[in-house]
């Protein structure tokens, strides 16, 4: 049999599920599979080469009447699903933010779904219950965040934040719960305060929480792409005078496009001036926060009612695992809390379902439990800190080199460029055929964003597995298409 091959004839039985023995055979080559997976990856392509529909019409119309070999439905994870795949994992995806998983998350992850915990009540998990409150404070300590933020999981920084400014809104005390915001007349126009580069989750939670996209200012920014506070202060001052109530404030620590920091301790002063909720989105900063020389940058963060931070995005944590740190627990619970009859219980714990939209809870906490025990402080801080090492390696080649220029600062581990030779007129156009170029050839994966109106790329540094010799490569595509396409000598 070879490596990787299950035997023939692994049948569900008539009833039940798979005996312990078949599956120890498969889960042996399982993880066997994977161990192979994570050690070629950087013979796979990093984007799919598939074209759309291609999986789609390689499957069948509907589900089989009969089981089939699980040996079969195995083999076509390599036929099928891993041309699919976008391979997140290799240390050459640079697009969006970089992001991978490590091996004892994936460990994580399998034993959460072998417990398959639906964390509602303290009894139906209390494993999930207690975990995750430990160690989010691990994490909180890690991060140089006070003892007056308490975390709780939600899968998505989205989600995590909609939590925030519902827990925003509720603290006005509006009885929005009780009579809802339609068709109500004295209630005033309610506003959400963020900067021109704010990701687009806030505006998807002001339009959940029926607050409308009329209700979201986009504060201006500088020239460093960051929230400019005098213009926040006015907009507020002149919003206050004009009968609107002001919500929250949401601020930024690593902005999407080029991970740019609001000044959180100007926004604190703002906010506090007006009694207003503050937000800060470090969807993917946050990690970034237990390197001690980063933590500058969380300056003002501890004066904020909720912070959000994903280690799915830098702390090597599978997807998903959002955090939402927040100061007033209970607030949380008076936002989301309902006991219907049939989940009452006597017992005086915390139920997980009282801070939150959903019922049941997986289990999350077990992976990031893995990963911070695996790795240690320590290690996690020398990864994150080789990537920022490695960012601005790149950031000095391209500042060295007359064929490219920057176009925003490096806080973190991500560099916002673009080809300038000389020669060429549509620098837009060239930039995004360059990228266009690189992604198709499989080797690396840049994505793009614009600044200033124009065309920019994005270098993002965050893979486990990322080396100085992975960056070069890409640098040396970067100059051969550009010498190439732009005819450069
Ligand atoms: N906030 C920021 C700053 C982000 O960069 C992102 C995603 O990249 C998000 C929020 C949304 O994250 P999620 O996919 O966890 O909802």
């Amino acid at each position: 049999m070879q490596k990787n091959e299950l035997p023939k004839g692994m049948f569900a039985p008539d009833a039940g599920d798979m005996s312990a023995e078949d599956f120890r055979r498969a889960g042996h080559e399982i993880v066997d599979w994977i161990a192979d997976y994570f050690e070629r990856m950087e013979d796979l392509p990093v984007l799919s080469q598939n074209t759309p529909g291609d999986l789609t019409n390689a499957l069948p119309p509907a589900a089989p009447d009969a089981g089939e070999d699980f040996r079969e439905i195995f083999s076509d994870v390599e036929r099928l699903i891993l041309p699919a795949v976008t391979n997140w994992n290799h240390p050459n995806f640079h697009g969006l933010f970089s992001t991978s998983t490590s091996s004892v998350g994936v460990f994580g992850e399998m034993l959460a779904a072998a417990f398959d915990q639906k964390a509602m009540l303290w009894r139906t998990s209390p494993a999930s219950t207690e975990l995750e409150p430990v160690v989010l404070d691990w994490l909180r300590q890690m991060m140089n965040l006070p003892e007056d933020f308490h975390g709780i999981i939600y899968d998505t920084a989205s989600v995590s934040t909609l939590h925030a400014i519902a827990m925003a809104r509720e603290k006005l005390n509006l009885s929005v719960r009780e009579t809802g915001m339609s068709g109500r007349v004295d209630l005033p126009l309610l506003r959400v305060y963020c900067s021109e580069q704010t990701h687009s989750s806030i505006d998807k939670a002001v339009i959940l929480l029926g607050l409308g996209q009329k209700s979201l200012v986009k504060i201006p920014t500088n020239d460093r792409f960051e929230m400019d506070a005098e213009k926040l202060s006015r907009a507020i001052r002149d919003d206050i005078s004009a009968g609107f109530l002001p919500l929250c404030v949401v601020a930024t620590v690593g902005t999407t496009s080029t991970t740019s920091v609001d000044d959180i301790e100007k926004i604190a002063d703002v906010c506090q001036r007006n009694s207003i909720f503050l937000h800060v989105d470090a969807a993917y900063a946050g990690s970034a926060m237990i390197v001690p020389e980063l933590q500058f940058h969380f300056k003002g963060a501890s004066r904020a009612d909720s912070i959000v931070t994903n280690p799915h995005k830098w702390l090597f944590t599978p997807f998903d695992l959002s955090v939402l740190y927040v100061k007033d627990l209970d607030l949380l619970k008076k936002t989301f809390s309902l006991v219907a009859e049939y989940l009452k219980t006597n017992e005086t714990v915390t139920n997980q379902m009282d801070y939150g939209i959903q019922l049941g809870r997986r289990f999350r906490s077990l992976k990031l439990w893995f990963v911070m025990r695996y790795f240690g402080r320590e290690g996690l801080i020398n990864r994150i800190r080789e990537h920022v090492r490695l960012a601005n390696l790149f950031k000095l080649w391209i500042e060295e080199s007359a064929n490219f220029e920057l176009l925003a600062t490096v806080p973190f581990a991500l560099v916002c460029f673009r080809a300038c030779p000389r020669n060429v007129a549509d620098l837009d156009a060239f930039n995004e055929k360059l990228m266009n170029e690189i992604n198709a050839s499989g080797a690396a994966y840049l994505s793009h964003t614009k600044l200033n109106g124009v065309f920019a790329l994005r270098l993002s540094v965050g893979s486990l597995r990322v080396e100085e010799r992975h960056l070069r490569k890409v640098w040396d595509l970067l100059n051969d298409l550009t010498a190439k396409d732009a005819e450069v000598k």
